[in-house]
């Protein structure tokens, strides 16, 4: 029986003896002021046990994490329709990538870099009734926790930075590939990315991700074909440019976000969740897929 928790304390006093941990993102005020010394993990296994260490239950701004949930709520609503819309390989690139948009007709690469959820983003909101607080409410729901909320200045800090999401936004536009205005999708997307949650608030959220569909409610929101395929996804795209060595020195599906959380899992198993501000160059979370390497690596569990 591995000692979840025996590995969870020797990570975090390794990742405290870090000096260089990474620069934390710095394009809107609200993250740049996030104190680079938090360090928080989180793992909960199918079974329901719990192991935490550090701040797991300090909220972050999850950013990138959240486009998992769009992504599967998204297919939840309208199924295979949303891949005339968006493709399923890796890109290779930045998660701010524009070039390949005009080269590929407006079909971004896939839905977690930043043209692909936006493009999810327009889907949810022809397809929720009250998109901003449908989608809050599912958030909330998958995590069995009605607290989690949108930070509001987080969302109009990134209105007001986001200038490569307009660009991104305009060119799906203008490729027919957004239903709403341009303003209105993008509302939602900032919205998206401002939702805060903990490590501990992100195990529970991303049960289903491990659990065939069903999430802690037993609740089963989408099917197990569809999991698969959203797992394929992160295992593929959920680190952009370093998803191959996220696979390489992990091994396990994930998905990272520029406020420096990423959650990851391995199916009928666990979910762990890891929290540290300080970003590497590919703007994923420097110490958090340290840890995550050091997890699979000590435990001998991952998908491999
Ligand atoms: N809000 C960020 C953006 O759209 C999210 C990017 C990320 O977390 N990788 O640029």
């Amino acid at each position: 029986m591995v000692d979840f928790q025996a590995i969870l304390n020797r990570i975090y006093q390794d990742a405290k003896a870090v000096k260089d941990k990474g620069v934390v993102a710095s394009y809107i005020p609200e993250l740049a002021h996030v104190d680079p010394e938090a360090f928080g993990m989180h793992l909960r296994t199918s079974e329901g046990e719990k192991y935490g260490v550090g701040d797991f239950d300090k909220l972050f701004s999850i950013q990138s994490i959240s486009k998992v949930f769009a992504l599967s709520k998204a297919m939840a609503l309208i199924g295979d329709a949303i891949w005339k819309r968006v493709d399923v390989e890796p890109s290779g690139n930045p998660y701010n990538f524009l070039a390949l948009l005009e080269i590929e007709n407006s079909i971004p690469r896939n839905p977690f870099i930043n043209s692909g959820a936006i493009v999810i983003a327009d889907i949810l909101l022809s397809n929720l009734k009250n998109p901003k607080a449908d989608f809050l409410s599912y958030v909330r729901e998958l995590a069995g926790d009605s607290s989690i909320n949108y930070n509001e200045e987080v969302a109009y800090s990134e209105k007001n930075t986001g200038f490569k999401n307009y660009a991104s936004a305009n060119l799906l536009k203008s490729f027919n590939n957004l239903e709403n205005p341009v303003d209105a999708v993008l509302d939602f997307y900032f919205h998206q990315c401002a939702i805060e949650m903990s490590c501990s608030q992100l195990s529970k959220a991303f049960y289903l991700f491990a659990n065939k569909g069903s999430c802690m409610q037993q609740k089963q929101h989408i099917s197990n074909q569809q999991v698969k395929r959203i797992n394929a996804l992160m295992l593929t795209c959920g680190f952009y440019d370093e998803a191959g060595e996220f696979a390489f020195e992990v091994g396990l599906p994930g998905k990272s976000g520029v406020g420096g959380g990423i959650a990851a899992l391995l199916p009928d198993q666990f979910v762990i969740s890891v929290w540290s501000p300080g970003l590497n160059k590919k703007g994923n979370s420097k110490l958090g897929v340290h840890a995550l390497e050091q997890f699979t690596t000590k435990a001998k569990l991952s998908i491999f």
